[in-house]
């Protein structure tokens, strides 16, 4: 069985407000990106496959690839203009392969743990994500940010990455996209590329509330307190 993932590099980051785009700033002396790639690198994984802006393609080779020594990077792409065009370079990238794993760069606390419970549900399901269930209330609102309705929160869950699926279910889906009349701003996961174009159900596991993406430099600030807690962790248990 071969499984490849899809690191995703080559967003602006423009919520950080920063000129360094957010998946290359530093958490504990290394760059965000860094640890994403890290946890695929040490993992079951075979091949990964890297997704920058095309002007970043020759840095990445040089500060991430080479220095750390990343092996399994067997490519590094261009990405698109919007995240679902960045995805679907990764999967046109893609010569064979049995799972194709989908993860957020800028999604540096991705766990062995969260790994192994996706594959064993992908290879049941063959559509698989991992989230958690939200803790606060969530309300809908109109545009006047009047509340229309509260929905059951026992069924809401907030939705992580990595997204796991079928190598052949995922690219028929991002293939068949093109043909449908979807609005793609509003894609805003994998998953529902899959859901729209081919009515699969998707499963959901369960991530971790520390899984978190790094949006804004408030989570600049929460990640540094993960990370140090997860170094403090490993340096117990070595
Ligand atoms: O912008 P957002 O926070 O949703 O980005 C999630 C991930 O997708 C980030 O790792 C970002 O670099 C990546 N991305 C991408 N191509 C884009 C937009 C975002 O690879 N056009």
């Amino acid at each position: 069985m071969k499984t490849i993932a899809i690191v995703l590099a080559a967003g602006k980051g423009n919520r950080m407000k920063s000129d360094v785009p957010k998946q290359y700033m530093e958490l504990e002396g290394y760059p965000i990106l860094y640890y994403s790639l890290k946890a695929f690198e040490e993992s079951f994984v075979d091949e990964i496959i890297l997704v920058t802006r095309e002007n970043d393609i020759a840095y990445c080779d040089k500060e991430l690839v080479k220095r750390y020594g990343f092996n399994k990077i067997k490519k590094i792409v261009a990405g698109g203009k919007e995240r679902y065009q960045s995805v679907y370079a990764g999967i046109k990238a893609i010569e064979n392969a049995d799972f194709v794993y989908i993860h957020d760069g800028a999604r540096p606390f991705l766990t062995e743990d969260i790994l192994h419970r996706i594959q064993a549900e992908v290879e049941q399901s063959h559509a698989c994500v991992v989230g958690v269930p939200v803790k606060d209330t969530i309300k809908v609102l109109n545009h006047e940010r009047i509340v229309k309705s509260t929905p059951d929160r026992s069924l809401l869950w907030q939705i992580q990455t990595p997204q796991t699926f079928s190598y052949n279910l995922v690219k028929s889906a991002y293939e068949g996209l093109e043909r449908m009349k979807i609005k793609t701003q509003e894609i805003t996961d994998d998953a529902m590329v899959v859901e729209l174009v081919k009515c699969h159900p998707i499963k959901v596991v369960e991530g971790s509330y520390t899984n978190i993406k790094i949006t804004t430099p408030e989570d600049l600030r929460i990640g540094s307190v993960i990370i140090k807690q997860i170094m403090e962790q490993d340096h117990i248990h070595s």
